[in-house]
């Protein structure tokens, strides 16, 4: 396979890159929570996940129930790489090719997250 720069890659390649909690804290992902139905944008707190899921487990292709009060919609978490910054949703096949995973990093290897990561579109709505 010829080379395919990094932004141009799809969200499968992306997912077998950082399947899990871990990967993306490793990496930096920034993640939010987006809602379905109301378009509540939450920010995903990845260590939180982590504490409570474990860092094996993954957002990709989760739709768990929105928080908001009365609201009946499902979440989809989406997500931001800080290699190419740009805001993906986590729902994605496997990649027919997989990418090399790295390694987990210990916390001071680990990537930092963007300053101001590109975020969901749906949390543009609501900007005045
Ligand atoms: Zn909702």
């Amino acid at each position: 396979m010829s080379y395919v720069k990094l932004e141009n890659r799809p969200a499968s390649w992306w997912r077998c890159r950082a399947a899990t909690i871990g990967q993306m804290i490793d990496q930096g992902w920034v993640v939010w929570s987006v809602c379905n139905a109301c378009f509540l944008v939450m920010p995903a707190d990845l260590d939180w996940f982590a504490f409570r899921l474990g860092d094996e487990e993954t957002l990709w292709n989760r739709h768990p129930s929105c928080r908001r009060l009365g609201c009946r919609g499902t979440i989809t978490f989406h997500g931001t790489p800080p290699a190419i910054n740009r805001c993906m949703e986590l729902r994605a096949e496997w990649a027919e090719t997989t990418p090399t995973v790295p390694p987990r990093l210990a916390p001071e290897q680990r990537e930092r997250p963007l300053p101001d990561p590109a975020q969901p579109e749906a949390s543009r709505r609501f900007r005045p």
